[in-house]
């Protein structure tokens, strides 16, 4: 069954374009709001969400986390204008079974109207993904064996990337096509800021010899191609299962909390919500305890 329905935006743009319901990977979404609204995304990252929903991890159900979060996502005053899985939405190996119970645990935001989009972890699997999210595949993908879109909104462009190298392998890579496909994809919409996300953390310093790379292999070209669009803005990602906002010369980076499991007891795990205005973009941490020190904590990102 197809689990990606459209908002009301998003159909109106579906109905003008004559797109078919499935496989659409470049959207503009928020446009129906009056220019000066804020448009909202819902920002979920690592749900690892394993084929069975009684299976814990590190003293957390992954799949009761996410079905609180999507509570909480459906229970907003205002409905967001699109809800982002910033990858590792499978548990380990991405395995049909994982996404078969990602994809229940999903309904309740189809319901809602909610219109969804993933990005791939080192924990997923495309095939596996397509097969049990149909609409998810896109029939012309934009680069070659990637899964990547562009959400184009009033305010920001949104460009969801593909950092996933091999499924259960620790370390991303974007890959010579991905990143020239950006680079072009950024000099066509260089009008507005540029938000970029993708699973991986980035990875500064030369590999040492013997240690496995965590982040993504190729990070200097990245970098270097993020440097050189002064409309990127921030740049954000998950993987290593922390919330904060650290610098990169003038690029933010943004490292969303994991839904599932933390690996330092200190750290909040949740989702957070995005707010993205004309003066810039500001995020909200949600951390499924409301104790948690740092729930609620914004991290804002100005424009200019
Ligand atoms: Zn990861």
């Amino acid at each position: 069954m197809p689990i990606h329905l459209p908002s009301v935006d998003r159909r109106q743009f579906l109905t003008q374009s004559a797109a078919a319901l499935a496989g659409v990977s470049m959207l503009r979404v928020g446009y129906a709001a009056p220019a000066a609204e804020t448009i909202t995304l819902a920002l979920l990252s690592d749900t690892h969400i394993p084929e069975n929903e009684k299976v814990e991890s590190r003293g957390v159900n992954m799949t009761a986390n996410l079905q609180a979060a999507i509570k909480e996502i459906n229970a907003l005053g205002g409905k967001p204008t699109a809800v982002l899985f910033n990858g590792d939405c499978a548990y380990l190996k991405g395995l049909p079974a994982d996404y078969a119970n990602f994809s229940q645990c999903l309904q309740p935001l189809l319901d809602a109207g909610q219109d969804l989009h993933m990005t791939m972890g080192n924990h997923d699997n495309i095939p596996a993904f397509y097969n049990a999210l149909k609409s998810q595949q896109p029939e012309q993908p934009l680069v070659k064996s990637k899964h990547v879109s562009i959400l184009e909104t009033p305010h920001a462009n949104v460009f969801l990337l593909d950092s996933l190298m091999t499924t259960n392998v620790v370390t991303g890579e974007l890959g010579k096509a991905q990143l020239a496909w950006l680079s072009d994809a950024l000099d066509a919409r260089d009008d507005k800021p540029a938000i970029i996300m993708a699973h991986h953390t980035l990875e500064k310093n030369a590999p040492q010899v013997g240690k496995t790379i965590s982040g993504i292999a190729d990070t200097t070209d990245f970098l270097e191609l993020m440097h050189a669009k002064p409309q990127v803005k921030a740049y954000v990602f998950g993987h290593s299962h922390v919330w904060s906002h650290t610098k990169e010369g003038d690029l933010n980076l943004i490292n969303l909390p994991a839904c599932a499991y933390v690996f330092n007891a200190e750290q909040p795990n949740g989702w957070t919500l995005a707010r993205i205005s004309k003066d810039g973009v500001e995020f909200e941490l949600k951390a499924h305890d409301k104790e948690h020190k740092s729930h609620g904590e914004v991290f804002a990102v100005k424009w200019a």
